[in-house]
């Protein structure tokens, strides 16, 4: 009902799409298709690392994140694809890079463009805080959050020209929409995302972290590390991702959940198990939970 009214109401606008967030079900509005996202995060990735060159020639951490967002993104193509949803990640090609800044951040724009900043390395530490952050980040992607936000950004930019009409006539403005609604600098600075939002990508980011090997449990100490960070100055990704009072509490209450995903701990020696050597019958098993056992539901 709520779609139908708005989806009349903006009949001038090229696209519109009522559809359901992968895994959870909710209902979202996004007036943009996938293929434009991933065009424009092609584009505006490209045109973010022209002015902001990712670390070369590729250090250790650059490989760690290169390596941790690979596992990371083969077990979400995985997941999509056994529950039919492959679609969601159509024209994506993955792309994992390190930026030198002092900044507290990463990012991931549709298209699976990652950014990872020194910044927040010293929070990360190992491969189970990098892959906190980048679950989360590529949780957002997945979820198409950013669509949403730049949805609701241009309808009210755009009204009474058509969505088509001022994506055409306003490539900038259309571009700053874009790059705050990632959590990207720009001149309209960056946008929050919403509580839903945010728990929703908390509890995707650590299903697809379990599903690649690395420790849920990892989420509780990094985001705990954050909220002490604050200070005078608080991380730059607290200004785009909040981290509530409750945000600890609901990621605890969700961790028996997600650590049923989590299987290559080697229960005996208590070692890692690369997900590449884990028995295929074991990601049979991971890969075929139901989408509908992660529902978000937020007052
Ligand atoms: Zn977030």
């Amino acid at each position: 009902m709520f779609c139908k009214r708005f989806a009349i109401g903006l009949i001038a606008l090229i696209f519109v799409s009522c559809s359901e967030v992968p895994f959870t079900g909710r209902k979202q509005l996004k007036y943009i298709p996938n293929s434009t996202m991933v065009q424009m995060g092609q584009a505006n990735y490209a045109s973010f690392l022209k002015e902001n060159p990712a670390v070369n020639p590729p250090t250790r951490a650059s490989a760690e994140v290169n390596a941790v967002g690979l596992r990371i993104s083969e077990a979400v193509e995985k997941y999509l694809k056994d529950n039919g949803l492959s679609n969601k990640i159509e024209g994506y090609k993955w792309e994992f890079n390190v930026v030198d800044s002092k900044d507290i951040n990463a990012w991931c724009m549709p298209g699976g463009k990652v950014v990872v900043y020194t910044g927040i390395l010293p929070f990360t530490k190992d491969d189970d805080g990098l892959a906190v952050v980048m679950g989360h980040e590529i949780a957002h992607a997945i979820a198409d959050h950013g669509n949403e936000r730049m949805s609701q950004q241009l309808a009210i930019q755009a009204a009474g020209v058509g969505l088509d009409v001022y994506m055409q006539q306003k490539p900038q403005q259309t571009r700053d929409i874009f790059m705050s609604a990632f959590g990207v600098g720009s001149q309209l600075g960056t946008l929050a995302y919403s509580r839903q939002h945010e728990l929703e990508a908390d509890k995707l980011g650590l299903v697809f972290m379990a599903m690649a090997g690395y420790s849920p449990d990892r989420a509780i100490t990094f985001w705990q590390e954050m909220s002490k960070a604050g200070g005078d100055k608080p991380p730059e990704i607290l200004s785009t991702h909040p981290n509530d009072e409750n945000r600890i509490a609901q990621i605890k209450a969700f961790l028996p959940e997600a650590n049923k995903y989590f299987i290559s701990h080697n229960a005996s020696s208590g070692k890692k198990v690369n997900s590449n050597t884990v028995n295929p019958d074991q990601l049979k098993v991971v890969a075929s939970p139901s989408p509908k056992s992660l529902g978000v539901k937020i007052k």
